[in-house]
């Protein structure tokens, strides 16, 4: 397709975890300003955003906080199976050398389970009629209630790393893909709630072809 990258390296993925190649923990440096300050319907998806100035640090890189938002079903695929939902975190820094904007997207996968407190709490702030946008006062949403919970066990802790794709046009080839091992809670009334607002939202998985997938 003229002006779309389509080449090897595109998301989402199938994680096959036998497959993973294990690798020491990597050092990521989260600098979140934690209060989301807005919740926008975008019909596709919702989108949260935080004050500007939040950055994440990985692999000697400074990648800037875009925005946050969901898929439902889940894009990304833990052997085989897709989960009702997925939240990417999105962060872009300028990469001179390429001509092009490199990304680090954090993925979080969510199950049917306990009613989760983050969303909660932003999803009376989700505007009814999309393409709008809504303020959300100081603290009344914090990521790190989301990201705060305790790993039950071992296998729960860290993190898959792979490059891929965007999973939107233009599919641009420059993610460093990074999907969180736990899986997160949320009750099936509030995966219901985001599914209504954004349909089935998911790109289908992508061929691996010969990258390794690491796991931390
Ligand atoms: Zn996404």
């Amino acid at each position: 397709m003229p002006g779309l990258e389509h080449g090897l390296i595109q998301s989402p993925i199938n994680i096959l975890t036998k497959s993973v190649e294990q690798v020491d923990s990597r050092t990521i440096t989260v600098r979140y300003k934690d209060e989301v300050n807005a919740v926008a319907n975008l019909g596709h998806t919702i989108q949260l955003h935080f004050a500007e100035g939040s950055t994440i640090s990985a692999h000697g890189k400074t990648f800037q906080f875009k925005q946050m938002h969901f898929h439902t079903p889940s894009e990304h695929q833990l052997d085989g199976m897709t989960y009702p939902m997925e939240m990417h975190i999105v962060n872009a820094a300028e990469d001179k050398e390429n001509g092009r904007i490199e990304y680090l997207v954090a993925s979080i996968l969510f199950k049917m389970g306990e009613e989760n407190k983050f969303i909660s709490d932003f999803r009376e702030f989700i505007p009814e009629e999309t393409h709008s946008i809504q303020n959300i006062q100081s603290g009344r949403v914090r990521l790190s209630d989301l990201l705060m919970v305790a790993r039950k066990n071992k296998s729960e802790e860290g993190l898959y790393f792979y490059k891929g794709s965007l999973t939107t046009p233009p599919y641009t080839e420059s993610v460093n893909w990074y999907i969180d091992k736990h899986i997160y809670e949320a009750s099936p009334e509030q995966i219901h709630t985001i599914k209504k607002i954004e349909g089935h939202n998911a790109r289908k998985v992508q061929k691996i072809h010969d990258r390794i997938i690491e796991g931390s």
